[in-house]
């Protein structure tokens, strides 16, 4: 089995001792990753300080030309990539690859960015320019749905900035950020990317850590508020991209076959595990029984299984934690007859459940209230529209929320009155590296991708010459 060491200043770097990467589709274990110890992320923390200075100072056409060398890397070694990952993260092989094509557009874009200083004043008595300065060592704190592309949300601007980075990824799925790691050692100077591994121990003591400058954090609301607890000592800058419950609303006008299509993506896309999932659909009354039928119809010819067997549509959740967390939303829901399609439980192993439809379901059931982050959908019924949109803004999330109609205008306007950072009509997760992507209410702080996602890897410093 093969043993992945952490990336410490340019060095690969043992722990105290190793832990089993389970493949979530067999449930045995496929390779192992160090045990990370505090004194480990004490001396990742210290090589990316020490390398900070010297990279700081490189040219940005330098530092530019490096980050479009690891997009094309990416691209190179995507087959190798999208393996591993699918081995410990579950996606089709398919999936995989597309994770791999979105990390390489991410960094290739990324790699025409450059921070901008702007000159405020210039006139016989002063010139004053706004200027936006590296922060110094980022601490990138990482999910398991994405985790090659959300490194790179981290790496990508933490470097064009002029950052150096500590990358932390989630217990579950350290295996292809650390081959992505062995790419970036041999195109960055050491200390410039540093990856520890842990066992779910090791995050509050690199946010707490009084040498990281600012925390970028993808991942559940729950942590981001304890993150934001722990940088608050040190006043760390903070982004936090958290958790998500986006509505889609279905407006009575839409092709039924056509649009039932697009939601059953854009909500089992990762099998769920997607923040900007569709997890709550409101569809009108008129339509509800047909939406329902079209939607299970496509749940029960959904194909699950290993993400490394061809035709697999769906592969299995990614952990044991969650597979029980899913299981528990799934109990409720059969207890109380609500299943429209799927919802078995596979007896195999793995943590495989069926597409999941769920029907006649209401606000103050936890299947719309809470983030299942599973393939599940509940359907709800609406009438009202002014109606529907307050109960879609009904929530503590805001991350993002779509509405589908044959009318764009007509949806457009119901859209506008969604409370979320992103808001799509007839379509649902169309995210990009040069669209800001932001979370309303405690679905974030911040803003990632994009030139503004750039710049909160910055510190603002005004130079103020007096000319005479
Ligand atoms: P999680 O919060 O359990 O873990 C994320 C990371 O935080 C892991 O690396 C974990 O080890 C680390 N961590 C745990 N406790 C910590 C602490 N006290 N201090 C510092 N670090 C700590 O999240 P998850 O379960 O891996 O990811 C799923 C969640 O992420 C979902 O809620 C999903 O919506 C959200 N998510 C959001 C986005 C977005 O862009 N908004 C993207 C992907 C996922």
């Amino acid at each position: 089995m093969d043993n992945y060491k952490m990336l410490i200043g340019g060095e690969w770097v043992e722990g105290a001792g190793k832990i089993e990467v389970i493949n979530p589709a067999t449930e045995k274990a496929f390779a192992t990753v160090e045990k990370g110890t505090k004194e480990n992320v004490d001396a990742a923390v210290a090589a990316a300080k020490a390398a900070f200075p010297a990279w700081s100072q490189t040219p940005i056409e330098e530092r530019q030309a490096k980050l479009a060398e690891l997009s094309a890397a990416v691209a190179k070694n995507a087959e190798k990539l999208a393996r591993l990952l699918t081995q410990e993260q579950g996606k089709p092989l398919a999936e995989a690859m597309g994770e791999m094509a979105w990390t390489e557009g991410y960094l290739g874009h990324f790699a025409t960015l450059k921070v901008e200083n702007r000159v405020i004043q210039d006139d016989e008595d002063f010139f004053i320019e706004m200027r936006r300065k590296p922060l110094g060592v980022v601490a990138g704190i990482l999910p398991w749905n994405f985790p090659v592309l959300v490194a790179c949300w981290k790496i990508a601007p933490a470097l064009i900035a002029g950052n150096t980075i500590v990358l932390k990824p989630a217990p579950t799925t350290p295996v292809a950020t650390l081959a992505l790691g062995e790419i970036c050692s041999e195109i960055f100077p050491p200390g410039v990317v540093n990856i520890i591994t842990d066992e779910n121990d090791l995050g509050p003591y690199l946010t707490t850590h009084p040498d990281v400058a600012k925390v970028g954090f993808t991942g559940s609301t729950a942590t981001g508020k304890k993150i934001m607890a722990s940088a608050s000592d040190t006043l760390k800058r903070l982004t936090l991209e958290l958790g998500g419950n986006d509505a889609g609303i279905v407006l009575d006008d839409v092709n039924v076959p056509e649009t039932a299509q697009k939601i059953f993506d854009a909500a089992f896309l990762n099998c769920g595990q997607v923040c900007l999932a569709i997890k709550r659909a409101y569809v009108h009354d008129s339509i509800y029984d047909e939406m329902c039928a079209e939607l299970s119809k496509i749940a029960e010819n959904t194909v699950t299984d290993d993400g490394l067997k061809q035709g697999t549509n769906i592969g299995p959740i990614q952990n044991r934690e969650q597979y029980e967390k899913v299981k528990g939303f799934l109990d409720d829901v059969r207890a109380a007859g609500k299943i429209a399609a799927g919802g078995q439980v596979e007896d195999r192993e793995g943590f495989f459940i069926r597409p999941t439809i769920v029907r006649d379901v209401k606000e103050g059931d936890d299947i719309v209230d809470k983030e299942q982050f599973g393939p599940v959908l509940p359907l709800i019924r609406f009438t009202d529209i002014d109606d529907v949109v307050a109960r879609a803004n009904a929530s503590e999330y805001g991350l993002g929320g779509s509405v589908w109609s044959s009318d764009v205008k007509r949806a457009t306007d119901v859209a506008e009155r969604i409370e979320s950072g992103s808001v799509w009509v007839n379509q649902h997760i169309n995210i990009g590296p040069h669209i800001p992507m932001a979370g309303f209410k405690q679905s974030g702080i911040g803003v990632e991708q994009s030139l503004e996602g750039l710049d909160e890897y910055t510190q603002v410093q005004v130079l103020n010459v007096a000319k005479r």
